[in-house]
């Protein structure tokens, strides 16, 4: 645990005892605060005093002798409005933070040269993440990876020079964390997202805008003009901007050349890395998430060798692009967090032979954004809710079965694909929709997927690479 010590001997109050609440009321009483904290759920309020912690409601407290209020990542703060805690605290005057903000400032006070690395972007937050931890590691690196994925970021084991922090973090987070300040801050990307809670695109775009603006270096993905504008306008502020684009060679920075890595300086190239052969690291959006990774290890000093090696080795992360098995020239990949037609769309962009299943509880707008990708599409399985209107999309395009259960769909897809005479067919779960209508959650669907594909006979597991 990382004790936060910047409001040691005063009165916090703390609103929102989910886990990452519960962290940092936990590391706010460690370094010295007296807090005092409430939830609107009574079962959250009665599991935080049953581990020690003073709770209250709110509406009564002396907002007068409060120092800060810590509001939880998933409590609105703007939008569609700012939840009651958040009135009261304005009403009294009381500044409002998260734990990233929390984690700044006992950074700067402790070890603020300890490396940190904070990501955010609206898609490939955890696999750069992920990735970037797991290149630091294996070149030796004191690493601690949290935030929005795995550990809330207070649970780190505590700051000190030599320790790396690999921060991923969403625009709540960012929102509470006033002066945030990595080492590199990473913004991968930005389309329309979460937009009932963050108002319009220019109000998330900039709360986005306000992790790199912090950090030493701004490492940006300039592939869509938000991004490219705030990259603009960084550098003419005088930071220190590295620039990386997943497909146009750019004058400096970083890009991708087909599966090559490259450096540009001044418009000369040279290539610095590769993904050919990697099987974590399809696709081009990844190949976005992995020079992101590339640019921020380069800036804590790691040379090229350890971070070619880092992610060679990468595992993946369950669930995205993730290569479950293999038996002969089938691949069998499990996408189960693609939950919308717009993140399905790398996983179709990354393959040519698709034995495609998809369905489940669809979403607004159901598969037409795809139509792009059905000449890659051998054949359609269709599961859930969702099948018939899939269906209906589909017509005359693609080929396409109604299979109904995600069981009936992986034993169908695999013998076909066993009978494609391409040299890699792929048997791709990448649903285009949530999965409640047959699953508790995404994960329970890809671990049902992988289920059924490693009970086919003859099914072998798939390292990181090829
Ligand atoms: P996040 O943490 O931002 O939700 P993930 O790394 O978990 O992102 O990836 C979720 C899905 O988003 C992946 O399955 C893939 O379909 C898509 N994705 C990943 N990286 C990118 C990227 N750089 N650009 C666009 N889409 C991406």
């Amino acid at each position: 645990m990382i004790p936060a010590t910047s409001f040691s001997g005063r009165k916090v109050a703390l609103f929102g005892l989910g886990g990452s609440g519960m962290a940092t009321a936990h590391a706010l009483i460690a370094g010295g605060a007296e807090v005092l904290a409430w939830d609107d759920n009574p079962e959250s309020v009665a599991s935080a005093s049953s581990q020690g912690i003073a709770t209250g409601d709110l509406r009564e407290a002396n907002w007068a002798g409060i120092a800060a209020f810590v509001l939880s990542p998933g409590v609105p703060l703007t939008h569609p409005k700012p939840h009651w805690s958040v009135e009261l605290a304005r009403a009294a005057g009381v500044e409002i933070v998260g734990d990233v903000e929390l984690f700044s400032r006992e950074r700067r006070q402790k070890a603020p040269t300890a490396p940190f690395i904070a990501i955010t972007g609206t898609n490939g937050k955890s696999t750069t993440t992920a990735l970037t931890a797991h290149i630091l590691k294996m070149a030796g690196r004191d690493t601690q990876m949290g935030g929005n994925i795995g550990r809330a970021i207070m649970t780190l084991d505590p700051l000190s020079s030599e320790r790396h922090y690999v921060v991923e973090c969403s625009s709540y987070q960012i929102d509470l964390a006033p002066s945030i300040n990595p080492t590199a801050g990473v913004l991968l990307n930005l389309t329309p997202d979460h937009l009932d809670r963050h108002g319009t695109m220019q109000h998330y775009a900039s709360i986005k805008e306000r992790l790199v603006a912090g950090s030493d270096t701004a490492i940006i993905g300039v592939d869509d003009s938000f991004c490219a504008q705030i990259a603009d306008r960084l550098e003419r502020a005088g930071k220190e901007v590295v620039r990386i684009s997943k497909r146009l060679p750019l004058t400096d920075g970083y890009f991708a050349r087909g599966t090559d890595l490259m450096e540009a300086v001044h418009g000369r190239y040279e290539r610095i890395g590769f993904l050919e052969g990697i099987g974590s690291l399809r696709g081009q959006h990844n190949a976005q998430n992995a020079l992101a990774a590339v640019a921020a290890c380069l800036k804590v000093g790691l040379d090229l060798g350890e971070i070619q090696a880092g992610l060679e080795s990468f595992p993946g992360l369950a669930h995205r692009m993730e290569q479950v098995g293999r038996r002969g020239h089938v691949l069998f990949v499990n996408d189960s967090k693609a939950t919308n037609a717009d993140a399905s769309a790398p996983a179709l962009s990354s393959f040519q032979r698709i034995y495609w299943i998809a369905g489940g509880l669809p979403k607004e707008g159901g598969i037409e954004p795809l139509r792009g990708f059905f000449p890659r599409i051998v054949k359609a399985y269709l599961i859930g809710e969702a099948a018939p209107a899939f269906a209906a999309t589909l017509g005359e395009a693609v080929s396409y079965e109604i299979a109904g259960t995600l069981e009936a769909a992986v034993e169908h897809a695999a013998a076909d694909a066993a009978a494609d005479d391409g040299s890699e067919a792929v048997v791709l779960l990448s649903p285009a929709c949530a999965s409640f209508d047959q699953f508790r959650n995404f994960e329970m669907r890809g671990e049902a997927f992988r289920q059924a594909v490693q009970s086919i006979k003859g099914v072998q597991p798939v390292g990181g690479t090829r």
